[in-house]
Protein backbone atom coordinates (compact mmCIF):
# COMPACT_ATOMS: atom_id res chain seq x y z
CA UNK A 1 0.00 0.00 0.00
CA UNK A 2 1.44 3.19 -0.56
CA UNK A 3 0.04 6.52 -0.62
CA UNK A 4 1.85 9.20 -2.56
CA UNK A 5 1.03 13.07 -1.72
CA UNK A 6 1.37 15.25 -5.23
CA UNK A 7 1.38 19.01 -3.68
CA UNK A 8 0.05 21.63 -6.11
CA UNK A 9 -1.70 20.89 -9.25
CA UNK A 10 -0.17 23.14 -11.01
CA UNK A 11 1.29 21.29 -14.62
CA UNK A 12 3.97 19.26 -12.75
CA UNK A 13 2.06 17.95 -10.42
CA UNK A 14 -0.39 16.90 -13.03
CA UNK A 15 2.30 15.38 -14.51
CA UNK A 16 3.72 13.68 -11.62
CA UNK A 17 -0.13 12.12 -11.05
CA UNK A 18 -0.74 11.11 -14.64
CA UNK A 19 2.86 8.90 -14.70
CA UNK A 20 2.44 7.14 -10.55
CA UNK A 21 -1.53 6.44 -11.51
CA UNK A 22 0.19 4.11 -14.86
CA UNK A 23 1.91 1.88 -12.38
CA UNK A 24 0.24 -0.51 -10.12
CA UNK A 25 2.86 -0.51 -7.24
CA UNK A 26 1.08 2.98 -6.48
CA UNK A 27 -2.40 2.47 -4.44
CA UNK A 28 -3.08 5.79 -3.76
CA UNK A 29 -2.52 9.39 -5.33
CA UNK A 30 -3.72 12.68 -3.57
CA UNK A 31 -3.51 15.81 -5.19
CA UNK A 32 -3.36 19.17 -2.88
CA UNK A 33 -4.21 22.25 -4.76
CA UNK A 34 -4.87 25.85 -2.56
CA UNK A 35 -6.62 27.56 -5.68
CA UNK A 36 -10.10 27.05 -7.11
CA UNK A 37 -8.80 25.49 -10.65
CA UNK A 38 -5.98 22.71 -11.35
CA UNK A 39 -3.38 23.87 -14.57
CA UNK A 40 -1.48 26.70 -12.49
CA UNK A 41 0.09 29.05 -14.99
CA UNK A 42 -1.89 27.24 -17.93
CA UNK A 43 -4.86 29.73 -18.36
CA UNK A 44 -6.43 30.20 -21.23
CA UNK A 45 -9.91 32.17 -21.72
CA UNK A 46 -11.86 31.31 -24.33
CA UNK A 47 -14.57 33.83 -25.55
CA UNK A 48 -18.33 32.42 -26.92
CA UNK A 49 -17.04 33.54 -30.87
CA UNK A 50 -14.07 31.34 -30.60
CA UNK A 51 -11.38 33.35 -29.82
CA UNK A 52 -8.54 31.92 -27.41
CA UNK A 53 -6.72 34.04 -25.22
CA UNK A 54 -3.51 32.51 -23.47
CA UNK A 55 -2.31 34.27 -19.80
CA UNK A 56 0.26 31.84 -19.45
CA UNK A 57 2.37 29.80 -21.62
CA UNK A 58 0.82 30.33 -25.43
CA UNK A 59 3.85 27.82 -27.31
CA UNK A 60 5.39 24.87 -26.49
CA UNK A 61 8.59 23.53 -28.65
CA UNK A 62 8.23 19.92 -29.64
CA UNK A 63 12.19 19.38 -30.25
CA UNK A 64 14.19 16.65 -27.52
CA UNK A 65 13.21 14.32 -25.30
CA UNK A 66 11.49 17.17 -23.25
CA UNK A 67 9.20 17.77 -26.26
CA UNK A 68 8.63 14.45 -27.88
CA UNK A 69 7.74 13.40 -24.08
CA UNK A 70 4.75 16.05 -24.00
CA UNK A 71 3.78 15.04 -27.48
CA UNK A 72 3.68 11.30 -26.39
CA UNK A 73 1.27 12.36 -23.47
CA UNK A 74 -0.86 14.71 -25.84
CA UNK A 75 -1.09 11.72 -27.96
CA UNK A 76 -1.80 9.59 -24.81
CA UNK A 77 -4.93 11.52 -24.02
CA UNK A 78 -6.29 12.05 -27.25
CA UNK A 79 -5.84 15.84 -27.23
CA UNK A 80 -3.95 14.98 -31.18
CA UNK A 81 -6.95 16.41 -32.62
CA UNK A 82 -6.73 19.71 -31.44
CA UNK A 83 -2.73 20.56 -32.05
CA UNK A 84 -2.48 23.96 -33.60
CA UNK A 85 1.25 23.29 -35.24
CA UNK A 86 3.41 26.21 -36.63
CA UNK A 87 6.03 24.59 -39.06
CA UNK A 88 9.73 25.95 -39.53
CA UNK A 89 8.80 27.83 -42.76
CA UNK A 90 5.58 29.07 -41.73
CA UNK A 91 6.29 33.66 -41.71
CA UNK A 92 5.44 33.24 -37.56
CA UNK A 93 8.85 31.36 -37.23
CA UNK A 94 10.82 32.94 -39.60
CA UNK A 95 9.87 36.70 -38.95
CA UNK A 96 11.51 37.48 -35.69
CA UNK A 97 11.81 41.39 -34.63
CA UNK A 98 13.95 42.90 -32.10
CA UNK A 99 12.85 46.48 -31.17
CA UNK A 100 16.16 47.90 -30.60
CA UNK A 101 17.18 52.28 -31.20
CA UNK A 102 13.48 52.72 -30.99
CA UNK A 103 13.46 50.93 -34.24
CA UNK A 104 11.84 47.20 -35.00
CA UNK A 105 14.43 45.13 -36.61
CA UNK A 106 13.46 41.38 -38.63
CA UNK A 107 16.28 38.99 -36.96
CA UNK A 108 18.59 37.44 -39.58
CA UNK A 109 17.49 34.14 -41.38
CA UNK A 110 18.92 31.86 -44.24
CA UNK A 111 21.69 31.71 -46.11
CA UNK A 112 21.67 35.35 -46.24
CA UNK A 113 21.44 36.39 -43.08
CA UNK A 114 24.22 34.82 -41.93
CA UNK A 115 26.67 35.78 -44.61
CA UNK A 116 25.86 39.89 -44.68
CA UNK A 117 25.65 41.95 -41.38
CA UNK A 118 22.20 42.94 -41.25
CA UNK A 119 20.84 45.66 -38.78
CA UNK A 120 21.37 46.06 -35.86
CA UNK A 121 24.36 44.22 -35.83
CA UNK A 122 27.48 45.18 -37.45
CA UNK A 123 28.95 41.89 -39.15
CA UNK A 124 27.78 38.74 -40.30
CA UNK A 125 26.56 36.28 -38.16
CA UNK A 126 28.49 33.40 -39.95
CA UNK A 127 32.08 35.40 -39.16
CA UNK A 128 31.08 35.27 -35.22
CA UNK A 129 30.47 31.80 -35.81
CA UNK A 130 33.68 30.99 -37.47
CA UNK A 131 35.74 32.90 -34.85
CA UNK A 132 33.70 31.19 -32.08
CA UNK A 133 35.95 28.37 -32.99
CA UNK A 134 38.99 29.60 -32.09
CA UNK A 135 37.77 31.23 -28.39
CA UNK A 136 39.01 29.35 -25.76
CA UNK A 137 37.11 27.18 -23.09
CA UNK A 138 36.10 29.40 -20.06
CA UNK A 139 37.40 27.91 -16.73
CA UNK A 140 34.19 29.11 -14.48
CA UNK A 141 31.82 26.46 -13.09
CA UNK A 142 29.13 28.85 -13.86
CA UNK A 143 28.73 32.08 -15.54
CA UNK A 144 26.18 34.67 -16.88
CA UNK A 145 24.40 34.21 -19.44
CA UNK A 146 25.51 37.78 -21.32
CA UNK A 147 29.47 37.25 -20.09
CA UNK A 148 29.61 33.31 -21.91
CA UNK A 149 27.92 34.57 -24.79
CA UNK A 150 30.24 38.19 -24.97
CA UNK A 151 32.84 35.80 -24.34
CA UNK A 152 32.48 33.26 -26.90
CA UNK A 153 30.45 35.57 -29.93
CA UNK A 154 31.04 39.07 -28.80
CA UNK A 155 29.34 41.71 -26.76
CA UNK A 156 26.89 42.74 -29.66
CA UNK A 157 25.05 39.58 -29.92
CA UNK A 158 25.04 39.39 -25.79
CA UNK A 159 23.67 43.07 -25.67
CA UNK A 160 21.21 42.48 -28.41
CA UNK A 161 19.95 38.77 -29.51
CA UNK A 162 21.06 37.12 -26.41
CA UNK A 163 19.33 40.09 -24.00
CA UNK A 164 15.95 39.76 -25.73
CA UNK A 165 15.85 36.19 -25.73
CA UNK A 166 16.21 35.78 -22.25
CA UNK A 167 13.49 38.68 -21.52
CA UNK A 168 11.21 36.27 -23.95
CA UNK A 169 11.82 33.30 -22.04
CA UNK A 170 12.69 34.09 -18.56
CA UNK A 171 11.61 37.50 -18.24
CA UNK A 172 15.02 38.00 -16.72
CA UNK A 173 18.05 39.92 -16.99
CA UNK A 174 20.96 38.16 -18.88
CA UNK A 175 23.47 39.36 -16.85
CA UNK A 176 22.25 37.66 -13.65
CA UNK A 177 20.57 34.57 -15.46
CA UNK A 178 22.76 31.37 -15.40
CA UNK A 179 24.59 29.50 -18.69
CA UNK A 180 24.59 26.51 -17.20
CA UNK A 181 20.81 25.98 -15.77
CA UNK A 182 19.27 28.50 -18.32
CA UNK A 183 20.80 27.27 -21.65
CA UNK A 184 22.38 24.13 -20.62
CA UNK A 185 22.86 22.93 -24.58
CA UNK A 186 24.92 25.55 -24.88
CA UNK A 187 26.36 25.11 -21.55
CA UNK A 188 27.69 21.63 -22.56
CA UNK A 189 28.71 22.33 -26.09
CA UNK A 190 31.37 24.11 -25.03
CA UNK A 191 32.29 21.69 -22.30
CA UNK A 192 32.44 18.56 -24.27
CA UNK A 193 33.32 20.26 -28.05
CA UNK A 194 34.79 23.27 -26.49
CA UNK A 195 32.76 25.56 -29.33
CA UNK A 196 28.81 26.53 -30.01
CA UNK A 197 29.81 26.07 -33.32
CA UNK A 198 31.08 22.91 -33.56
CA UNK A 199 29.04 21.47 -30.88
CA UNK A 200 26.29 22.53 -33.11
CA UNK A 201 28.06 20.70 -36.05
CA UNK A 202 28.79 17.39 -34.41
CA UNK A 203 25.80 17.28 -31.64
CA UNK A 204 27.55 17.64 -27.95
CA UNK A 205 24.18 16.51 -25.98
CA UNK A 206 23.30 13.15 -24.77
CA UNK A 207 21.73 10.64 -26.92
CA UNK A 208 18.07 10.63 -26.91
CA UNK A 209 15.54 8.76 -24.33
CA UNK A 210 12.73 9.24 -25.46
CA UNK A 211 11.23 7.30 -28.43
CA UNK A 212 8.85 9.45 -31.11
CA UNK A 213 5.14 8.16 -30.60
CA UNK A 214 2.93 9.67 -34.03
CA UNK A 215 2.37 12.88 -32.64
CA UNK A 216 6.31 13.45 -32.14
CA UNK A 217 7.33 11.77 -35.39
CA UNK A 218 4.21 13.88 -37.60
CA UNK A 219 5.89 16.82 -35.68
CA UNK A 220 9.62 15.67 -37.21
CA UNK A 221 8.20 14.82 -40.73
CA UNK A 222 6.74 18.64 -40.32
CA UNK A 223 9.61 20.17 -39.23
CA UNK A 224 7.22 21.55 -36.34
CA UNK A 225 8.66 25.18 -34.58
CA UNK A 226 6.22 24.89 -32.31
CA UNK A 227 2.56 23.67 -30.84
CA UNK A 228 -0.77 25.06 -29.34
CA UNK A 229 -4.21 23.42 -29.03
CA UNK A 230 -6.98 25.06 -30.10
CA UNK A 231 -9.21 25.41 -27.14
CA UNK A 232 -5.91 26.92 -25.39
CA UNK A 233 -3.14 25.33 -23.43
CA UNK A 234 -5.20 24.98 -20.38
CA UNK A 235 -6.94 22.23 -22.12
CA UNK A 236 -3.82 20.23 -20.92
CA UNK A 237 -4.30 20.00 -17.41
CA UNK A 238 -7.52 19.35 -18.35
CA UNK A 239 -7.32 16.70 -19.93
CA UNK A 240 -4.94 14.99 -17.60
CA UNK A 241 -7.14 16.13 -14.75
CA UNK A 242 -10.22 14.07 -16.33
CA UNK A 243 -7.65 11.16 -16.73
CA UNK A 244 -6.97 11.38 -13.29
CA UNK A 245 -10.54 11.16 -12.31
CA UNK A 246 -10.98 8.40 -14.97
CA UNK A 247 -8.25 6.43 -13.19
CA UNK A 248 -10.23 5.59 -10.31
CA UNK A 249 -6.36 5.73 -8.21
CA UNK A 250 -6.35 9.69 -7.76
CA UNK A 251 -7.66 11.69 -5.72
CA UNK A 252 -8.16 15.60 -6.77
CA UNK A 253 -8.62 18.31 -3.87
CA UNK A 254 -9.29 22.10 -5.08
CA UNK A 255 -8.92 24.78 -2.21
CA UNK A 256 -7.22 22.65 -0.29
CA UNK A 257 -3.59 25.26 0.96
CA UNK A 258 -0.92 22.29 2.50
CA UNK A 259 -0.16 24.31 5.79
CA UNK A 260 2.34 22.52 6.80
CA UNK A 261 4.58 19.04 6.48
CA UNK A 262 6.07 17.10 8.96
CA UNK A 263 8.54 13.94 8.55
CA UNK A 264 6.83 10.60 10.54
CA UNK A 265 7.89 7.34 11.38
CA UNK A 266 6.02 5.67 8.17
CA UNK A 267 6.09 8.81 5.57
CA UNK A 268 4.98 12.63 6.08
CA UNK A 269 2.15 14.21 8.03
CA UNK A 270 0.21 16.84 6.26
CA UNK A 271 -1.48 19.63 7.82
CA UNK A 272 -4.62 21.23 5.82
CA UNK A 273 -6.96 23.67 7.36
CA UNK A 274 -9.85 21.03 7.83
CA UNK A 275 -7.48 18.59 9.19
CA UNK A 276 -4.63 16.14 9.06
CA UNK A 277 -3.71 13.63 6.40
CA UNK A 278 -0.45 10.87 5.99
CA UNK A 279 1.25 9.79 3.16
CA UNK A 280 4.17 7.96 2.46
CA UNK A 281 5.81 9.90 0.11
CA UNK A 282 5.56 13.58 -1.39
CA UNK A 283 6.06 15.10 -4.68
CA UNK A 284 5.92 18.57 -4.00
CA UNK A 285 5.32 20.46 -7.21
CA UNK A 286 4.44 23.64 -5.53
CA UNK A 287 6.69 27.10 -6.08
CA UNK A 288 10.15 26.76 -3.97
CA UNK A 289 9.18 29.37 -1.50
CA UNK A 290 5.77 27.80 -0.91
CA UNK A 291 7.59 24.51 -0.59
CA UNK A 292 9.92 26.71 2.00
CA UNK A 293 7.22 27.86 4.29
CA UNK A 294 5.91 24.72 5.28
CA UNK A 295 8.58 22.64 5.94
CA UNK A 296 9.76 22.19 9.21
CA UNK A 297 12.08 25.25 9.50
CA UNK A 298 14.36 24.02 12.29
CA UNK A 299 14.98 20.02 11.46
CA UNK A 300 15.12 21.28 7.53
CA UNK A 301 16.80 24.34 8.02
CA UNK A 302 19.44 24.10 5.14
CA UNK A 303 16.99 23.29 2.60
CA UNK A 304 14.64 25.77 4.10
CA UNK A 305 16.91 28.74 3.13
CA UNK A 306 17.95 27.15 -0.04
CA UNK A 307 14.36 27.10 -0.96
CA UNK A 308 14.18 30.86 -0.26
CA UNK A 309 17.07 31.36 -2.65
CA UNK A 310 15.51 31.42 -5.79
CA UNK A 311 14.08 34.14 -6.48
CA UNK A 312 11.04 34.97 -9.07
CA UNK A 313 9.77 37.75 -10.99
CA UNK A 314 6.30 39.13 -11.65
CA UNK A 315 4.76 39.82 -15.23
CA UNK A 316 1.74 41.41 -16.27
CA UNK A 317 0.43 39.54 -19.86
CA UNK A 318 -1.61 42.25 -21.44
CA UNK A 319 -3.99 40.67 -24.39
CA UNK A 320 -4.86 42.79 -26.54
CA UNK A 321 -7.74 42.69 -29.53
CA UNK A 322 -8.06 44.98 -32.42
CA UNK A 323 -10.75 45.38 -35.44
CA UNK A 324 -9.56 44.37 -38.83
CA UNK A 325 -6.32 42.66 -40.28
CA UNK A 326 -4.30 43.44 -37.45
CA UNK A 327 -3.41 40.28 -35.10
CA UNK A 328 -4.43 39.96 -31.62
CA UNK A 329 -1.10 40.69 -29.49
CA UNK A 330 -0.05 39.77 -26.12
CA UNK A 331 2.20 42.15 -24.20
CA UNK A 332 4.31 40.96 -21.37
CA UNK A 333 5.42 43.56 -19.69
CA UNK A 334 7.62 43.71 -16.29
CA UNK A 335 9.97 40.33 -15.40
CA UNK A 336 12.99 41.66 -13.76
CA UNK A 337 12.11 44.96 -13.98
CA UNK A 338 8.92 45.18 -12.66
CA UNK A 339 9.77 47.25 -9.69
CA UNK A 340 11.54 50.05 -11.61
CA UNK A 341 9.25 50.12 -14.23
CA UNK A 342 5.63 50.04 -12.39
CA UNK A 343 6.58 49.64 -8.60
CA UNK A 344 5.25 47.97 -6.07
CA UNK A 345 2.57 44.94 -8.29
CA UNK A 346 0.31 45.82 -5.45
CA UNK A 347 0.09 49.38 -6.21
CA UNK A 348 -0.48 48.45 -10.57
CA UNK A 349 -3.38 48.87 -11.87
CA UNK A 350 -5.16 47.56 -14.56
CA UNK A 351 -5.41 51.03 -16.67
CA UNK A 352 -2.20 51.88 -16.34
CA UNK A 353 -0.78 48.49 -17.36
CA UNK A 354 -3.36 48.30 -20.20
CA UNK A 355 -2.13 51.78 -21.37
CA UNK A 356 1.30 50.94 -21.34
CA UNK A 357 0.78 48.11 -23.45
CA UNK A 358 -1.49 50.14 -25.72
CA UNK A 359 1.43 52.65 -25.91
CA UNK A 360 3.84 50.37 -27.14
CA UNK A 361 1.79 48.43 -29.88
CA UNK A 362 1.39 52.00 -30.66
CA UNK A 363 4.63 52.61 -30.40
CA UNK A 364 6.38 49.70 -31.81
CA UNK A 365 4.34 47.47 -33.75
CA UNK A 366 2.25 51.48 -35.46
CA UNK A 367 -1.11 50.35 -34.48
CA UNK A 368 -2.78 53.32 -34.15
CA UNK A 369 -6.38 52.23 -33.16
CA UNK A 370 -7.35 51.70 -29.77
CA UNK A 371 -7.87 47.87 -28.90
CA UNK A 372 -11.45 46.81 -29.47
CA UNK A 373 -11.00 44.26 -26.53
CA UNK A 374 -8.37 43.29 -23.41
CA UNK A 375 -7.34 42.06 -20.69
CA UNK A 376 -5.09 42.71 -18.18
CA UNK A 377 -3.44 39.62 -16.00
CA UNK A 378 -1.07 40.41 -13.31
CA UNK A 379 1.04 37.30 -12.85
CA UNK A 380 2.81 37.82 -9.51
CA UNK A 381 6.00 35.48 -8.68
CA UNK A 382 5.00 33.33 -12.23
CA UNK A 383 8.49 33.03 -13.13
CA UNK A 384 11.51 31.27 -11.43
CA UNK A 385 15.24 33.26 -11.80
CA UNK A 386 18.07 30.58 -12.12
CA UNK A 387 20.32 32.89 -11.62
CA UNK A 388 24.38 31.78 -10.96
CA UNK A 389 24.95 29.03 -8.62
CA UNK A 390 21.30 27.74 -9.21
CA UNK A 391 22.35 24.28 -10.32
CA UNK A 392 24.58 23.43 -7.41
CA UNK A 393 21.78 24.80 -5.19
CA UNK A 394 19.21 22.50 -6.73
CA UNK A 395 21.91 19.53 -5.96
CA UNK A 396 22.45 20.46 -2.64
CA UNK A 397 18.93 20.31 -2.13
CA UNK A 398 18.57 16.92 -3.05
CA UNK A 399 21.78 15.90 -1.53
CA UNK A 400 20.17 17.28 1.73
CA UNK A 401 16.62 15.46 0.89
CA UNK A 402 18.82 11.80 0.13
CA UNK A 403 21.32 12.36 3.51
CA UNK A 404 18.13 12.72 5.87
CA UNK A 405 16.32 9.94 3.55
CA UNK A 406 13.22 12.18 3.54
CA UNK A 407 10.87 10.68 0.89
CA UNK A 408 10.49 13.49 -0.83
CA UNK A 409 10.63 14.73 -4.44
CA UNK A 410 11.06 17.97 -6.23
CA UNK A 411 8.67 19.02 -9.32
CA UNK A 412 8.17 22.00 -10.82
CA UNK A 413 9.75 25.50 -12.62
CA UNK A 414 11.50 25.77 -9.61
CA UNK A 415 14.06 23.36 -10.12
CA UNK A 416 15.00 21.69 -13.82
CA UNK A 417 13.57 24.20 -16.04
CA UNK A 418 10.95 26.73 -16.56
CA UNK A 419 9.45 25.24 -20.00
CA UNK A 420 6.33 23.58 -19.32
CA UNK A 421 7.98 20.52 -21.47
CA UNK A 422 10.96 20.97 -18.58
CA UNK A 423 8.05 20.84 -15.90
CA UNK A 424 6.60 17.67 -17.36
CA UNK A 425 9.54 16.01 -17.58
CA UNK A 426 10.22 16.66 -13.91
CA UNK A 427 6.91 15.11 -13.36
CA UNK A 428 8.10 11.89 -14.69
CA UNK A 429 11.46 12.04 -13.83
CA UNK A 430 10.32 12.10 -9.85
CA UNK A 431 7.50 9.56 -10.39
CA UNK A 432 9.84 7.18 -12.44
CA UNK A 433 12.34 7.58 -9.31
CA UNK A 434 10.12 7.51 -6.43
CA UNK A 435 8.80 3.97 -8.13
CA UNK A 436 12.38 3.02 -8.65
CA UNK A 437 12.63 3.46 -4.59
CA UNK A 438 9.08 1.71 -3.58
C1 LIG B 1 3.22 34.52 -18.44
C2 LIG B 1 3.91 33.20 -18.68
C3 LIG B 1 4.21 32.80 -19.98
C4 LIG B 1 4.84 31.57 -20.20
N1 LIG B 1 5.06 31.16 -21.49
C5 LIG B 1 5.54 29.92 -21.71
C6 LIG B 1 5.57 29.40 -23.04
O1 LIG B 1 5.12 30.04 -24.00
N2 LIG B 1 6.06 28.12 -23.20
C7 LIG B 1 6.49 27.36 -22.17
O2 LIG B 1 6.92 26.21 -22.39
N3 LIG B 1 6.45 27.82 -20.89
C8 LIG B 1 5.97 29.07 -20.64
N4 LIG B 1 5.86 29.53 -19.35
C9 LIG B 1 6.39 28.71 -18.24
C10 LIG B 1 5.42 27.62 -17.75
O3 LIG B 1 4.09 27.97 -18.02
C11 LIG B 1 5.57 27.42 -16.25
O4 LIG B 1 6.93 27.30 -15.89
C12 LIG B 1 4.83 26.17 -15.76
O5 LIG B 1 3.46 26.25 -16.10
C13 LIG B 1 5.01 26.01 -14.23
O6 LIG B 1 4.30 24.87 -13.79
P1 LIG B 1 4.43 24.34 -12.29
O7 LIG B 1 3.48 23.20 -12.15
O8 LIG B 1 5.84 24.12 -11.95
O9 LIG B 1 4.00 25.57 -11.36
P2 LIG B 1 2.61 26.31 -11.11
O10 LIG B 1 1.84 26.45 -12.37
O11 LIG B 1 2.98 27.55 -10.35
O12 LIG B 1 1.81 25.31 -10.12
C14 LIG B 1 2.00 25.27 -8.74
C15 LIG B 1 0.64 25.08 -8.08
O13 LIG B 1 0.83 24.99 -6.65
C16 LIG B 1 -0.28 25.61 -6.03
N5 LIG B 1 0.10 25.93 -4.64
C17 LIG B 1 0.90 26.93 -4.18
N6 LIG B 1 1.02 26.87 -2.83
C18 LIG B 1 0.29 25.80 -2.43
C19 LIG B 1 0.03 25.18 -1.15
N7 LIG B 1 0.56 25.66 -0.03
N8 LIG B 1 -0.76 24.08 -1.11
C20 LIG B 1 -1.30 23.55 -2.24
N9 LIG B 1 -1.09 24.10 -3.48
C21 LIG B 1 -0.31 25.20 -3.57
C22 LIG B 1 -0.55 26.82 -6.92
O14 LIG B 1 -1.88 27.30 -6.74
C23 LIG B 1 -0.31 26.25 -8.32
O15 LIG B 1 -1.50 25.75 -8.93
C24 LIG B 1 5.21 30.75 -19.10
C25 LIG B 1 4.92 31.15 -17.79
C26 LIG B 1 4.25 32.35 -17.57
C27 LIG B 1 3.89 32.74 -16.18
Amino acid sequence: MTTVAVLGGGIGGLAASYYLCKSPQVTKVVVLESSSRFGGWLWSTRRSDGAVFEHGPRGIRPAGDVGRNTLNMVDDLGLGGEILPVSSSHVASKSRYVYVNQQLHRMPSGLSGLLRPVPPFSRPLLLSLAMEILVKKGEEEDESIHSFVSRRLGKELADIAVDSLCRGVFAGDSRKLSVRSCFPVLYDAEQRRGSLTLGMLLGSGPAPVVPPGPLAQRSIQESWAQWSLSRGLESLPESITEYLQQSGRVQLHREAAVQRISPSASGWKISLEDGVMSADHIISALPAKALSCILPPSSCRPLVQLLQHISTVTVAVVNLEYEGAVLPVAVMMGGAWFQEVFGAPEAATEEHLLARATEAVRRQLGVATAPSWSRVALQRDCIPQYHQGHRQGVESMRRFIGENRLPLALVGASYDGVSVNDVIFSGRTAAEEMLGAV
